[in-house]
């Protein structure tokens, strides 16, 4: 049996006069690769930082591989990269490969010396995101796209067993999409990182991910990504707004 590293049973949260989520319930099991639609404001934000530990829910329960949240304190399995990561100047003074071996600072805590084979590690993380020959490089040189890359590395060096990305696309070009989300597929596929990506991308997406949950407010679905494909694009739209398009 598959082990479940994500479960939210009937996980409600609001900020102070906002009900935001209401009885969330959400299953994500080890390999998935869960895509998260809903237009601004739905709530994407805030489950992910109640995941992330950031928020704590108002009631419900949430197990983090297999424990209670609030004991859960195996935090660097989970990896985050958020969609403001790449908004590096021309001018910023460090290297690709200096960025991601802060992602080992992380786990190696504040004070205590890095690992022996850091430099491995950081090498290991670029060739997974198809970013060893830039090592070198200044970050503030590279595209939007590589540099996200180079932030997903970065949450790579520290081994989580999930990935986290929240709109990870926001300022990459058109072109670049299609190859940043087959290397995702890659690392979901090849290195058994199960992922949840938020994203209004549907259509760029569909074909690589296999689960989708639609959240507004509440979660109005949940499944396969080829169960998902079977609904009406009406129903989709009374779901989660028309902000997000259909999947072809
Ligand atoms: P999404 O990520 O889907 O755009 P959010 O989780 O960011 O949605 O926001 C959901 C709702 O909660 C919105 O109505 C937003 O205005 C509100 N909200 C978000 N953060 C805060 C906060 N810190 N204090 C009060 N309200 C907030």
């Amino acid at each position: 049996m598959k082990k479940t590293l994500i479960e939210l049973k009937n996980v409600s949260f609001q900020y102070e006069y906002t009900q935001v989520l209401k009885n969330i319930s959400l299953k994500v099991e080890e390999g998935d690769f869960l895509a998260l639609l809903g237009q601004n404001g739905s709530g994407k934000s805030t489950l992910l930082k109640l995941i992330l530990g950031l928020l704590k829910p108002m009631s419900g329960e949430i197990h983090l591989f297999g424990e209670q949240a609030s004991q859960f304190n195996h935090r660097e399995w989970i990896g985050y990269v958020s969609q403001k990561s790449n908004a590096f100047n021309s001018g910023f003074p460090a290297t690709v490969e200096e960025v991601v071996k802060s992602g080992l600072t992380k786990k190696a805590g504040l004070f205590k010396r890095l690992p022996k084979d850091a430099d491995v590690l950081v090498r290991r993380a670029l060739a997974d995101v198809g970013m060893e020959q830039y090592a070198k490089r200044n970050i503030g040189q590279l595209s939007g796209g590589q540099q996200q890359r180079v932030f997903i590395a970065r949450a790579l060096v520290a081994q989580p067993k999930l990935l986290i990305l929240d709109e990870p696309t926001v300022g990459i070009d058109h072109e670049n999409v299609q190859a940043f989300y087959d290397m995702l597929a890659h690392l979901n596929a090849h290195h058994n990182m199960t992922l949840i990506l938020v994203t209004h991308d549907v259509d760029t997406v569909s074909d690589r991910v296999s689960h989708v949950a639609c959240l507004n407010q509440t979660i109005h679905f949940h499944g396969f990504k080829n169960d998902f494909d079977t609904i009406s694009e009406e129903q989709r739209a009374s779901w989660y707004g028309h902000s997000v398009r259909k999947i072809h």
